[in-house]
């Protein structure tokens, strides 16, 4: 907390579009009076020896100072000898569950009109461990790792998330009929977690049939927690049920309770310095930010505006085929604040 009572948080607008949709971020805020303090940090132009990478050592300690931040979109610069932003970020602050709501935004008119549920995504380890090499010529081999460590770690999260946020159910999402041990012991520790909290009901979906529920029947399901690579896939594919990357939040949830929330989306390079940027994605991911904060209020408050924005229909981005820039959408939210 800053000296004025307010709540500090770290933020990077990131590349390409990132400043402009940032720029709407801060506009809604002032204008809602949300209590928080942004602690701008930009990516730096040469790689720091300390993190070897374009993220300095200075941007990671404010985030671990102030547990909380809002990521823009990070276009990592190509060459040799540094690691990827985005990846440094989830390494170095153990950003180990990502979490992604996915709700129909009315008057966004998609397939389904009632998706609302929210895809927990081991972040750490599974398929992504890193670890392949070649055993022979033709062959190679690719770890999947699954630790009890990190599995508790992400069930706990699931279920401290359904138990918050008033949610009635917790899916584990696996394939433990093919991979025994390893998908076997991720099951495992969600039973032991399920067991602490009864009055949330718990449920096992291998991953196919999941796959086939959710795009016939996305209400089936509540809250979704999964290893690694079934958490990319099925949190994109639950993205596209409410109308793709442009809309969707996400919060990372790290080590002593930091909470790095980001957009989906890439940096978009097409459409950068234009003022066409759609800023629902950051928004909305900067409204999980405050909801971890529980500052519920002005979270509900400006979710609503723009949701009400969006349904209206008057003023919508390209992406959403309007003709609006992101400075007259993020005025029309305001209007509506
Ligand atoms: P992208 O998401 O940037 O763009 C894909 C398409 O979606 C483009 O046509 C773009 O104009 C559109 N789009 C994306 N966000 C939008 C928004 N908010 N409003 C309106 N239209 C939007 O994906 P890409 O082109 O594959 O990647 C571009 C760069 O972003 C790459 O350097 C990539 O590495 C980086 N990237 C970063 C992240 C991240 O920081 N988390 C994620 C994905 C990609």
């Amino acid at each position: 907390t800053s000296s004025s009572g307010l709540i500090r948080a770290t933020l990077f607008p990131g590349d390409g579009i990132g400043p402009e949709i940032a720029e709407s971020v801060k506009q809604i805020f002032t204008a809602a009076e949300v209590p928080i303090e942004w602690e701008e940090h930009f990516v730096g132009t040469e790689v720091d020896p300390r993190t070897q990478s374009f993220v300095t050592w200075e941007s990671l300690e404010s985030v671990r100072r102030n547990k909380v931040g809002l990521k823009g979109p990070m276009a990592t610069p190509i060459g040799k000898g540094h690691r990827s932003l985005n990846l440094t970020l989830r390494k170095e602050l153990n950003l180990y569950a990502n979490v992604r709501p996915c709700y129909s935004l009315p008057g966004y008119k998609t397939r389904y009109d009632d998706v609302n549920l929210v895809t927990i995504r081991e972040n750490t380890e599974g398929e992504y461990s890193g670890l392949e090499h070649q055993v022979v010529r033709g062959v190679v081999e690719s770890l999947k790792i699954i630790t009890r460590q990190a599995s508790l770690r992400v069930a706990e999260y699931a279920f401290y998330y359904a138990k918050a946020h008033g949610r009635q159910r917790v899916s584990a999402v696996h394939k433990a009929n093919i991979m025994q041990m390893s998908d076997g012991l991720f099951l495992k520790c969600c039973r032991e977690v399920a067991e602490k909290y009864p009055e949330i009901k718990y449920e096992e979906v291998v991953i196919d049939n999941c796959c086939m529920m959710l795009v016939k029947n996305p209400t089936l399901f509540d809250v979704l927690v999964m290893p690694n690579l079934y958490g990319d896939i099925i949190s994109d594919l639950c993205a596209g049920l409410i109308g793709g990357l442009g809309l969707t939040p996400s919060l990372n949830i790290g080590e002593g309770g930091i909470a790095l929330a980001e957009a989906v989306h890439g940096s978009a390079p097409d459409i950068a310095g234009k003022n066409l940027a759609n800023p629902t994605a950051l928004l909305l991911s900067a409204v999980s930010m405050l909801h971890h904060l529980e500052i519920n209020d002005k979270a509900d408050a400006i979710q609503e505006a723009v949701l009400k924005t969006i349904a209206e229909g008057k003023y919508r981005t390209g992406d959403l085929g309007g003709s609006s820039t992101t400075t007259e959408f993020t005025k029309a939210i305001i209007d509506h604040l």
